[in-house]
């Protein structure tokens, strides 16, 4: 008889949720100044988790004269003074670890072993990286006195809620300015829990504000008269929006978009490797990653063996409860994601390509989405030119290096690309050709505070990460 493994899911227990929250401003939660909330879900289990404020046009404006008040006294503060914050806060983050990647498991659909393993612990590496830097910005090459800019405007998308906070907040608080952060409308509780923790942490009052809401939230906060600097991660077009709203004004901008990353593989690569950076790269994150490596193009000689191995390697993957820490592939974040997906990969089968998922049974209640590989894909296709953002894999195949460069360029996006080879010199030769923010070689989907990231082209400007992500707060 087979024997049937049912490990404990990790506890729901360590979490506690409210039923319902508020705004976070200077210091409080408050109701929003219209009293409307909207609820969030459990995107495994379409469960509502709580209710939560909906900022309004008043809110943004309260929070951000919140903001300019914390400002005077905060960037007046020596950088030391701003580090132990930033240290304190990291190290809460890091005590609250479990409880944090429960909740954003709960919030978000993702699995707990991502949470639990790329989310927070880079979470509390961002917080750690950036409270370092605080006290040496006048030694770091950006001229005799980099000042702060003020008040940053701040919106993040649902994909990595606590992540993209840490992003944006570390290196705008470590430069001596003050936050108005929105959080994605499927995805608010995350940030509200970071409130707490900035309250927990004797951050003073109105340093940090959260205003949950949905775009037009966003869009008053990023037209607001006094915010300095607008930071942006979202879709292409959104982006496109806050530029034309942004242009003409004297706010700094910097945005991330979306990409449609080529992971490419060289005939003399390690298959069983390249295999595993082929999942990691779309399937990690249910595929809801801008820099996912979505489209896979592989050496024609070795096309066979690898989609063989390839495919044996997907039906080994788990799909289901994101609270099981066996679980590889978690919810889609909400319906509308499971709609857009579902449509592009229907086009992608009308478009000719041949459409493959292992046998997988997907959970009654709520969104869920099963490993989709497509080959015989060609650069026509919708499917290799439209960000899906899903666990959807495109295949092409190349003959020569010139031919995979030239195919991994043919994008309107520039974020990221993988190069699988034993060559040295091919990686670094293949790399200077490829317009992309950032091109792992031999591995994909590795994140460290210390390397700057952004994209080209329609994937956005300015980078986010390292030493470069302290100018784009700074006037130099
Ligand atoms: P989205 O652009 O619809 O929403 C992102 C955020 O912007 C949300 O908080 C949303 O409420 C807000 N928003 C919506 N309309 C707005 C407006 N007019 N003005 C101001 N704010 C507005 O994107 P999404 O569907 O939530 O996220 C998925 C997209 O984000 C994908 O395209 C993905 O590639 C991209 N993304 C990029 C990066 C990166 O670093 N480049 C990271 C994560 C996600």
């Amino acid at each position: 008889m087979a024997f049937e493994y049912a490990p404990a899911p990790e506890s729901r227990a360590v979490v506690d949720i409210a039923p319902s929250y508020g705004l976070f401003i200077d210091g409080e939660f408050t109701e929003a100044a219209e009293g409307k909330v909207f609820k969030t879900v459990s995107p495994s289990t379409e469960e509502v988790l709580s209710e939560v404020a909906q900022a309004s046009e008043a809110d943004v404006d309260r929070a951000v004269k919140a903001a300019r008040r914390a400002f005077e006294k905060w960037s007046a503060l020596p950088g030391s003074e701003r580090a132990k914050y930033l240290f304190r806060i990291a190290r809460i983050i890091q005590e609250r670890s479990r409880e944090l990647a429960v909740l954003e498991t709960l919030d978000n659909g993702k699995p707990i072993k991502e949470t639990r393993d790329a989310d927070l612990p880079l979470v509390a590496a961002h917080f750690f990286y950036y409270a370092g830097w605080a006290d040496k910005l006048d030694h770091a090459g950006f001229g005799a006195t980099p000042r702060p800019l003020g008040v940053a405007g701040q919106v993040i998308p649902w994909n990595f809620p606590l992540l993209m906070l840490a992003w944006k907040i570390a290196p705008a608080l470590a430069t001596g300015n003050t936050v108005v952060l929105k959080p994605a409308e499927t995805t608010p509780l995350s940030a509200l829990f970071f409130a707490d923790i900035c309250r927990q942490a004797g951050l003073p009052k109105g340093v940090v504000n959260i205003l949950p809401g949905y775009g037009d939230t966003g869009a008053a906060l990023v037209a607001h008269p006094d915010v300095n600097k607008v930071a942006f991660t979202g879709s292409t077009a959104v982006g496109k929006e806050i530029a034309r709203t942004v242009a003409g004004t004297r706010k700094k901008l910097t945005l991330e978009l979306g990409g449609k990353g080529a992971n490419i593989v060289f005939d003399d690569a390690p298959i069983d490797q390249a295999v595993e950076g082929i999942v990691t790269g779309i399937f990690f994150n249910q595929g809801q990653v801008c820099c996912a490596g979505s489209r896979l193009l592989v050496q024609e000689s070795i096309h066979d063996e690898l989609l063989e191995s390839l495919k044996r390697r997907l039906s080994t993957l788990r799909l289901g409860d994101p609270l099981d820490k066996n679980t590889d592939i978690g919810a889609i974040n909400s319906a509308e994601q499971l709609a857009r997906i579902t449509a592009l990969a229907e086009q992608g089968a009308e478009e000719g390509a041949e459409r493959w998922s292992p046998a997988c049974e997907l959970p009654s209640s709520g969104y869920w989405f099963a490993p989709t590989l497509f080959t015989n894909v060609t650069q026509a296709h919708t499917i290799a030119r439209d960000e899906i953002f899903g666990p959807v894999l495109s295949v092409l195949t190349f003959r020569t290096p010139d031919e995979a460069v030239a195919k991994a360029n043919n994008t309107q996006y520039g974020l990221s690309a993988g190069i699988w080879t034993e060559k040295g010199s091919r990686i670094l030769a293949v790399a200077n050709k490829l317009r992309a923010g950032v091109v792992w070689s031999n591995t994909f989907n590795k994140f460290d505070p210390t390397s700057p990231f952004g994209g080209y082209k329609e994937s956005g400007f300015g980078r986010e990460g390292g030493r470069h992500g302290l100018e784009a707060y700074l006037d130099v």
